[in-house]
Formats: structure tokens, sequence, C-alpha cells
């Protein structure tokens, strides 16, 4: 192939470093997470997901080139925020897809590492574009895109002056209907043969269902691959986009726990599997802000069922002691359990009844307001 004057295999190998990370050298190196990002909840809990099986980053969406026009388009700006704050808290670096100049734009600050997906493989504008950037590229291959028009693409990027490039193999489009996609696992070798870039697979595109996930990612590393980009979720059944070929936390833990034997046996290095955070003050410190956070949108979400719950009831029935002292109970034993004292249950919980009581109370009056005004419209005798 004549026209990879960049992208050609020399002498080397390259191996791309980003913020303290290498890809392309001996190391295996881990990246899951959502398909899309939802909440910083589930931003959190993949990052720690991730960090626990030795992941180096986090991927998750925020803008999702979806196949229709319906389905969720991802969260953009917002989204962002969440991914950064989660792969931040548990010192991963993070990943996100781009699929025009502006979603560029936006990421190129925020993120290490920036993913060009299937659909936008031939889209040679934003190709270029990426050429133009300090951060590395990850190149997923089209869906019915040939290696060389693949390797074609990624040309693009580093004739346009940036050298970062990493090559995903993330499945093709094929005849069979038992899998999303099928799996090109010699796509690996051959893209490995013919040029000097470093190749990824992301397994959970190319079979769609999660059952696989855990056997094609080890015949990933058999194959030479140098990287897995993995979809996980912290709760799959409620994913909005990807759930059937989402791993649960759990599942992604398990699957690094046996990778490290397959890397071995092909002269790599996979080191995680079952791994601690490293805790440093600022990393404890991020991981509170975070939990306040959550604390806070729970405590708004609980706020507007009671509102719900409030348009139920008759104004003398707003304030239910019986009620708000069987929460308090539950609450003292889940607490003793925790080993949180039950004092502060006892002192927060009727702070959290009593504006609960009194926003049903402001919205009663407001309705009843609202309903007599209908009753008795202005003007009527
Ligand atoms: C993704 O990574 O969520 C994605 C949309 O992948 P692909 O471009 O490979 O379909
Ligand atoms: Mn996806």
């Amino acid at each position: 192939m004549n026209d990879l004057r960049l992208g050609g295999l020399k002498t080397e190998r390259s191996t791309i470093e980003v913020n303290g990370v290498s890809i392309g050298g001996k190391e295996i190196i881990l990246m899951g997470g959502p398909c899309a990002v939802e909440s910083s909840l589930q931003m959190s809990k993949s990052a720690e997901a991730v960090k626990r099986a030795g992941g180096k980053i986090l991927r998750g969406g925020v803008f999702k080139p979806r196949t229709s026009p319906y389905s969720f388009q991802g969260l953009g700006q917002e989204g962002l925020d969440y991914l950064v704050q989660a792969a931040k808290e548990q010192d991963l670096l993070c990943v996100t897809e781009v699929i025009d100049a502006l979603s560029l734009e936006l990421v190129v600050d925020k993120v290490d590492v920036i993913q060009i997906g299937a659909r936008n493989m031939q889209n040679f504008e934003l190709l270029k574009l990426a050429g133009k950037i300090n951060k590395p590229i990850i190149l997923k291959r089209g869906l019915s895109a040939t290696i060389e028009e693949w390797l074609l693409a990624a040309e693009y990027i580093l004739a346009s002056g940036n050298p970062r490039v990493i090559l995903c193999e993330r499945g093709i489009r094929t005849f069979e209907p038992s899998t999303r996609n099928t799996l090109d696992l010699s796509a690996v070798g051959v893209a490995k043969e013919l040029s000097h870039l470093p190749v990824i697979v992301d397994p959970s595109h190319a079979a769609g269902r999660r059952d696989l996930i855990s056997s094609l990612s080890k015949a990933a590393i058999a194959a030479g691959a140098d990287g897995l980009l993995i979809e996980m979720h912290p709760n799959p059944a409620e994913a909005v986009s990807d759930g059937p070929q989402s791993l649960t936390p759990e599942q992604f833990v398990q699957l690094a726990e046996e990778l490290g034997v397959v890397a071995a046996s092909v002269g790599r290095i996979f080191a995680g599997g079952g791994q601690q955070a490293e805790d440093t003050l600022e990393s404890l410190r991020t991981k509170i802000d975070s939990i306040d956070r959550s604390i806070i949108e729970h405590l708004a979400a609980r706020m507007q069922i009671v509102r719900e719950l409030g348009d139920q009831k008759r104004l003398d029935g707003v304030k239910d002691t019986n009620r708000q002292n069987e929460i308090i109970q539950r609450l003292v034993n889940l607490a003793n359990e925790l080993q949180l004292p039950s004092e502060m249950i006892k002192k927060i919980y009727p702070y959290i009844f009593e504006f609960g009581v009194q926003s049903q109370i402001k919205n009663k009056l407001a309705r009843d307001k609202e309903s007599e005004l209908s009753f008795y419209p202005i003007g009527s005798k």
C-alpha cells in the first residue's frame, strides 16, 4: 500500500504516550465504561470498577451517533463533566467520541484521548481536524471498511500533523446475524503487519452481546491487540444504549483477573484485576465532592416524589407522624448496620420531613387556588 507514507510499517512499532499511559508497548491497556454517559453516579461507579480491574482509561459517550434520530443522542457538555470528574476521582484517563467540529472543540481540552467512531471513519474533514490537535485519536474501523480504507483514514490524521493514532477493530458487517457484527481478529495481525500504529479491540460493538465479551477479549490479546475497549455499565438492564452488550462491573473485574495469564502467554503484560485505588488527599477530596453531589441529587429526587405524593393527600393528612417515625426507625437500624451514628439520622431527617411537608402544603394551597379560579372563572357570578 504505497500511500501509507506515514502510517506504513517502519523498523519500529509506535508506542503512544498519553499522561503516563503507554499504548503499544508490552503492557495491554484496558479501557472501559458505559456506551453513553447518563449520570454522575453512573460514571463514578463505572470509574471505580475500571480502577478496580486495573484499567487505565474510562470511556463514556456524550455525543452519540445513533442509527435512529429518535434514540438518545447523548448528554453533551453535562455528560462530559461527569466523565471527566469520575476519571479524576479514580486517577484514570478518559476517552470520548466526537462526531463533528463542534463536539471536537468542546471536548479537546478536557479529555485525554479522542475517539472517532465507526460511522465517522471516512468523515475526511473530521479526520483532518483530528490531525490538527495534540491528543491521541482512537480511530475505529468503519462498519464496512476494508483494512486498507481504515489505514488510509488513519493516514489522513497523520498527514494533518497528529502522529498519535490508535487503530480500533470493532467488528464489521457480514451476513452473519447471530452477532451484531463479526469481530475480524485477522485485522489485528494485518493492520500490524502493514502499519506501525497500535491496534486495540472493542469486542462489545462486535458481539453486541455480553456472553461473548470475555472470550473475544482473550482472543484479541492472543491475536496481538495492544488494548481492549469494553462497554461496562453499573446496571446494564437500565442502560440507555447498548445494555445487552455491556458487562456488569463484577463481570468486568472478573474478566480483568483472567487477562493476565493470556497476556503472559503471548509475551505481554496485564497487571490488572482486583486492584484498589491508591488514595491521595486530592483523590479522597474529589470522591467526597462527588458523593456530596449525589446526596443533593438524591435529595432533589426525593423532594420531587414528595411533591407528587402530596397531590394525592388531603391537606389535613399531609403530616403523618407515624410514617415519619417508622422511616426514622428503619434508617436508624440501617445506620447502625453501616456504622453511622444514629444521632445523625435523628437530627437530619426531621429537617428533611419538615421541608417536604412545607412544600406539599404550599403545592396544595396553590392547586386549590387554581381549581377555585377555574371553578369560578373571573367575572362569573
Ligand atoms: C461507541 O464506542 O459507543 C460506538 C458508537 O462505537 P462504534 O463507532 O464502534 O459503533
Ligand atoms: Mn456503544
